[in-house]
């Protein structure tokens, strides 16, 4: 395979033209990035033009993708703001600095969207995918339509615990169509950014993939989106919450984390881009003796109910450390849906309720504070 450089691109996006001129001479291709045969670069144009460049984009990211060598093309539209700096170019993302409240699209991203929640953690392992995919499977059984885009770039796993094999595919040939498991719509970044790609270069490829998840899929009419975010409060995670319109965030912790304040991180994070915290969720919080039924605390075990109290946010509850809760998740047949009357399950629905009922507090506030349409 031939190598790609930055000067092949850039003489290939000067063919793509924006009115009599091509972006390259007008200074709108930014941010350009090459990494092993991996490609991302913004688009930038003024606010006022927005959405109406998507074909130019397009164009740019078809032209550079079919260049021999390349493996992937990544090309996110944006817009300049008043100051001339690009909001979320993937190069500020890439460089650790992430830019206050991007704006990439004009318009809302999935206009059939009601709600999304973020649910996050302060480390990896602490069982944030399997209670992301327990809480979506609550809120289906409740009747609600659920969605799932899995952000986790480090290690996606919300297909297999929904039983999803396959690749993505596109019934129109131009969005993908969600992937389907036990009723839920989903989509994972494991389908778009290579596994095997190192750490420093997943960072720009999350921010863009987490758009292309918003943009080029259909999820249709949802009450509500989950997305099961990277773990960790660094500059990756903190542009990925300013990148989605979020209704709220859950965070989930062991009590473990909790002693080491990564869960007070999390809860930083979210109010550093105004995103409410609906609570958080203490896991592998106790276990029971298989043999006796007794109940056993795990160290430190409570501390999540005591931290949020300190930090003046909601304690969600508590889910049991259960090989049958790991058994079920990790095989595609989460306890939710796999054993719906058991304690466990019972335990994820209340939660799953409160955390309903919070975000659609938050989103009637949402629209109170609209200002009224006077005919
Ligand atoms: P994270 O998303 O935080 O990295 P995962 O949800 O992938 O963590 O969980 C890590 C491992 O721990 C998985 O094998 C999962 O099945 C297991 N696990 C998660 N929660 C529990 C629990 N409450 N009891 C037993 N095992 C659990």
């Amino acid at each position: 395979m031939s190598q790609i450089n930055e000067e092949i691109i850039l003489e290939t996006l000067a063919t793509v033209m924006d009115g009599d001129q091509n972006i390259v001479e007008k200074g709108m291709v930014q941010g350009l990035q090459v990494q092993d045969g991996h490609v991302i670069f913004a688009v930038v144009v003024p606010p006022s033009v927005g959405s109406q460049a998507e074909p130019v984009r397009k164009e740019a990211e078809e032209k550079v993708h079919a260049l021999d060598g390349v493996l992937s093309a990544t090309v996110v539209l944006t817009a300049e703001n008043e100051g001339g700096q690009a909001q979320a170019a993937p190069q500020a993302a890439a460089q650790g600095a992430p830019q206050k409240a991007p704006q990439q699209h004009e318009g809302p991203l999935m206009p059939g969207v009601k709600s999304i929640i973020a649910v996050a953690s302060g480390k990896g392992g602490v069982g944030k995918s399997t209670t992301t995919v327990n809480l979506a499977l609550a809120l289906s059984a409740k009747g609600l339509k659920v969605g799932l885009l899995d952000a986790d770039i480090y290690g996606p796993s919300v297909p297999r615990m929904l039983g999803i094999t396959g690749d993505p595919t596109s019934s129109d040939g131009q969005l993908l169509d969600p992937m389907v498991g036990h009723g839920i719509k989903c989509m994972s970044i494991g389908f778009l950014v290579e596994e095997e790609s190192p750490v420093i270069w997943r960072g720009p490829m999350a921010q863009t993939a987490l758009v292309q998840m918003m943009r080029d899929v259909k999820w249709g009419d949802l009450d509500v989106l989950m997305i099961d975010m990277p773990p960790g409060t660094g500059d990756v995670q903190l542009t990925m919450a300013q990148q989605v319109p979020l209704t709220g965030a859950v965070i989930v912790s062991t009590p473990q984390d909790i002693a080491l304040l990564d869960a007070r991180k999390g809860l930083n994070m979210f109010r550093q881009v105004d995103v409410p915290v609906l609570g958080i969720v203490e896991n592998m919080s106790y276990f029971e003796c298989p043999k006796c039924g007794e109940r056993t605390d795990v160290f430190s075990h409570g501390g999540a109910k005591e931290e949020a109290e300190l930090l003046q946010m909601d304690f969600l509850g508590e889910i049991p450390l259960d090989i049958k809760i790991r058994e079920t998740s990790d095989g595609g047949h989460p306890i939710v849906d796999s054993d719906p009357d058991s304690p466990h399950a019972k335990a994820y629905t209340a939660i799953a309720d409160t955390v309903w009922n919070k975000a659609c507090e938050k989103l009637e506030a949402k629209a109170a504070a609209m200002p009224n349409i006077v005919q």
